[in-house]
């Protein structure tokens, strides 16, 4: 029988066990264990057919049940202590409010298009949308004043099967959001808040709005999927970076624009400061400045309306952009006119449709005319943007250099701030408990990280057993259920109860497949996989997995090479693919891995976090020295792949990196892990036998808790917290604070001014530069003075800086490791000419040369690079 209509019926719980109903719908049990184990502990057969979800084990509980719980007094005065605790930690100070001033924004609205928090929420793809989450609880924890931003995706993104050939499948499950951790924003009269789009052909788009408690962060989630739209309109929100081009550019239109808007109706319904700080994770949301602009343009409290020069000004001064991805396939780009279509509609009326195209137009030597491009948007709408790892700052520095011409590579006005995870939700409670101190430490963060220099070496190895024996169970689990959605019987699927072994070095490698990853990576010489895998003396045992975006061929026939490679009776006990990686895999993988594998095509790995999960686990990295590992290998916590950049083809690198990884599993890590002291050297026992119980490896453990010890505060989202709020969002505020007061009275002379100096610029010109004080054979110690001769052209000597960059030069007469010196206005000349002119020292030997420059100075400017307005001195 198939029902005609459906509704969900929200459990009633008696007033003893009220706080239930708060703790299942508040996430922060999905990091917080004691509130888990509480759910677990209701119904523990109920819990796991509902895959860990208290909203659902709630909805699933009998009447009878929920009465027998709810006079329990045992149980009630577990409820009520975890929800006493839950009432402190969403009031009581944190690291914000313990650390920061005034200056510090009441609120920061943070725009992600994916956010991974828990299972229970499906809402994310892989690591932008994981790092979006972790980002929200770190905010949570530490009491920085986060609101999330993002869609309610229908189905999420999807999940993945194997066929019996080793193909992807895909399959898009409907959420039902009755049934998630999600309250709907209601108007004071009960019906449900909504903000509205106009579309094109006079259609428009609504949506609802979701509040996902994500501790003290409130995530606003905005749904489509409502009978006041049509069906196209509902379908806006369906899944995850799914549909044409047509489709994402509206979902990334209600992203931005009806964010802004969701924000607007979230605090005035519940009161919560606006926020003087936007934080754009990654181009898809680039839209809500363009909102911000039709607000200060079009005011609705009666205030002075800016012009487009003047509220884009007071925009950027407080708006934060992160770039993620190095891979320009990874960076959204619409038709030029295809974003004028939906303009057209009147999205924004306030705002010229001119000004929107070019603030998306590529005008660098390679840039396409007709694009539109959603970074190169997000770059011109944000002061402020920074890369997710030191290397990825400078491959974006590099990538983006043609929107700063007249600068060198390094001035390009782009930081770069590491990524990093949320420790609670990634490491194991056992690690927790053995290596970390439960107290924190706003000075000293690291030394929370120290206690595992205590542990002896048999507990910390008795515990990477246990965790190791764990993931091996929940492998066997997993890949007899895929074995069975590919078809096979019960009978013929003996052999996986005995796939993996918990005392064999365990490898891990999972991530999305896109083909910059290389999952194939391992499979270059597969006979020399095999002995490794084979190896009598020193197994090893390979735990892999990922999905393939839908539209993507080449990742898909990745993943069916590599199953076929593991559907090989040979070696299938020692290598095995697991459909679907997903947050609740990951939580048994990281911690199970004793190495974490990740060999990219360097540099497009952005950042990359899994190694870091791996890492507050006490697993080791061996990895292309890329992303984050770039700048934490320190030649004792992990191994790094060498990288072959000099290699013609991607094929011949392929070999030679393929060779060196063999090589250094063979040679380094498996000596290492089975304890033979003398890598590469003498044979180890063979693991067959038992080991004597104190027969552990010192020398791999040593390594296991430098990891621990160094890389852990490191690699914590506290850290990254940290770098953003002190970095970038404080700063943000104090320039959005200064451009707005006064009803953008700062803002609206910023704009007047760069207007000035843009139109001026061309006539400013360093026409003649002298240096007294040259010897005939300098020396270090000599002082020059320099002297400079500008035409300013209209500017006055208040409107630059004209400074003298100096230091060692190159065969080519290129500046190296420059110093800077600002050269002081001396009396104006003739002809609107005016001399510039200052000392420097020569302090340092070999060839040494210097030039002169003049930019645009202004308080308003939070880089001198900012208006890409340069004036070198010519030779
Ligand atoms: C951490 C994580 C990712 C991101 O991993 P990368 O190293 O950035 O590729 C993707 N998916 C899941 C489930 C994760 O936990």
């Amino acid at each position: 029988m198939k029902a005609i209509r459906r509704f969900t019926v929200r459990t009633v719980l008696p007033e003893s066990i009220a706080p239930l109903g708060r703790l299942a719908r508040n996430l922060r049990w999905s990091w917080h264990k004691p509130t888990e184990d509480l759910f677990a502990a209701l119904n523990p057969h109920a819990w796991e057919a509902v895959h860990g979800d208290p909203v659902k084990l709630l909805g699933s509980l009998t009447r009878e049940e929920i009465q027998q719980i709810s006079q329990d007094p045992e149980f009630v005065a577990r409820v009520r202590a975890l929800d006493a605790d839950l009432e402190t930690y969403l009031t009581e100070p944190h690291w914000y409010q313990r650390t920061q001033g005034p200056e510090a924004p009441r609120a920061i609205a943070y725009f992600s298009a994916e956010y991974g928090i828990t299972p229970a929420l499906p809402q994310y793809s892989g690591g932008l949308g994981i790092l979006a989450g972790d980002h929200l609880k770190t905010a949570s924890d530490m009491g920085v004043p986060v609101v999330g931003v993002g869609l309610l995706y229908q189905a999420g993104y999807f999940k993945q099967s194997l066929s019996r050939d080793g193909w992807q499948q895909e399959t898009y499950p409907v959420l039902d959001p009755d049934e998630l951790p999600l309250t709907l924003l209601r108007e004071a009269d009960g019906t449900p808040a909504l903000i509205t789009l106009p579309l094109p052909d006079g259609r428009s788009l609504s949506a609802q709005i979701w509040r996902a408690d994500v501790g003290r962060v409130p995530l606003l989630l905005l749904d489509s999927n409502i009978r006041q739209n049509d069906d196209a309109a509902r379908n806006i929100t369906d899944r995850l970076y799914g549909g044409g081009s047509d489709h994402r550019l509206q979902q990334e239109l209600l992203l931005g624009l009806g964010g802004i808007r969701a924000l607007r109706v979230h605090s005035r319904l519940t009161g919560a400061a606006a926020p003087e700080v936007y934080h754009c994770n990654e181009g898809h949301a680039g839209f809500l400045g363009i909102e911000r602009i039709q607000e200060l343009m079009s005011p609705e409290d009666g205030s002075e309306p800016m012009t487009w020069e003047e509220a884009l000004a007071e925009v950027r001064a407080a708006t934060v952009f992160t770039t993620h991805t190095p891979v320009p396939a990874g960076i959204d780009r619409f038709e030029r006119d295809q974003v004028g279509h939906f303009f057209s509609a009147g999205l924004t009326p306030a705002v010229p449709l001119k000004r929107i195209l070019d603030l998306g137009a590529e005008t660098y030597p390679d840039g396409n005319p007709g694009k539109f491009n959603m970074a190169v948007m997000g770059l011109r709408l944000a002061q402020r943007a920074n890369g997710v790892a030191k290397l990825h700052g400078a491959v974006s520095r590099s990538m983006f250099h043609g929107l700063w011409q007249g600068f060198d590579v390094d001035e390009v006005p782009i930081t770069s701030i590491t990524n990093g995870v949320h420790v609670p939700s990634w490491i194991d409670p056992l690690v927790w408990d053995l290596a970390v101190e439960p107290q924190e430490n706003d000075l000293h963060p690291a030394a929370r990280w120290r206690k595992v220099y205590d542990v002896p070496d048999a507990e910390l190895w008795a515990v990477r057993r246990v965790l190791r024996e764990r993931l091996v169970r929940d492998v066997r689990e997993r890949l007899r259920a895929s074995w069975k959605k590919r078809g096979a019987a019960d009978a013929e699927l003996g052999w996986t109860e005995s796939v993996l072994d918990p005392d064999v070095l365990t490898i891990g490698f999972a991530r999305r497949v896109p083909t910059y990853k290389r999952l194939t990576l391992m499979l270059r010489d597969p006979a020399r996989l095999k002995r490794i895998l084979l190896d009598p003396q020193r197994p090893v045992q390979l735990v892999v997995a990922g999905k393939s975006h839908p539209a993507d061929e080449m990742g898909k026939r990745m993943i069916q090479d590599l199953v076929r490679f593991t559907d090989d009776p040979e070696v299938r006990h020692r290598i095995v693919f697991l459909p679907n990686y997903d947050i609740a895999m990951a939580r048994v993988l990281f911690p199970g891995c004793d190495v974490w594998l990740n060999n990219p095509l360097r540099p497009l790995e952005a950042c990359g976090t899994s190694g870091m999960k791996a890492a507050i686990n006490g697993g080791l990295n061996l990895s292309v020295l890329d992303g984050w590992w770039d700048e934490m290998y320190d030649g004792q916590n992990g191994w790094a792949i060498p990288t072959a950049d000099n290699k013609a083809s991607t094929d011949e690198r392929d070999d030679v990196e393929a060779a060196a990884l063999y090589e250094l599993i063979e040679s380094h890590v498996a000596p290492r892990f089975y304890g033979d002291g003398t890598e590469a050297g003498a044979l180890a026992p063979r693991h067959e036998t038992a080991p004597a119980p104190d027969a552990v490896p010192h020398q791999w453990l040593a390594m296991v808790r430098h990891t621990l010890a160094t890389l852990g505060p490191r690699v914590s989202a506290r850290r990254m917290l940290t770098d953003y709020v002190q970095q970038l969002y404080v700063p943000a505020c104090v320039s959005g604070r200064a451009a707005a007061a006064d009803d953008g009275a700062a803002a609206r002379a910023t704009a007047h001014w760069i207007e000035r100096v843009r139109e001026a610029w061309p006539q400013v010109r360093v026409e003649h530069v002298d240096a007294q004080g040259v010897h005939q054979e300098p020396q270090i110690g000599d002082e020059l003075t320099v002297s400079a001769y500008v035409d300013l052209g209209s500017l006055t000597p208040e409107d630059v800086t004209v400074e003298v960059g100096y230091g060692r030069v190159s065969e080519t007469d290129h500046i190296h490791e420059r110093s800077y010196a600002v050269l002081e206005p001396d009396e104006p000349l003739d002809g609107g000419r005016q001399l510039f002119s200052g000392p420097i020292t020569i302090d340092r030997s070999g060839p040494f040369g210097y030039t002169v420059r003049v930019l645009p100075r202004h308080a308003g400017l939070a880089s001198p690079a900012e208006l890409s307005l340069v004036s070198n001195a010519a030779d």
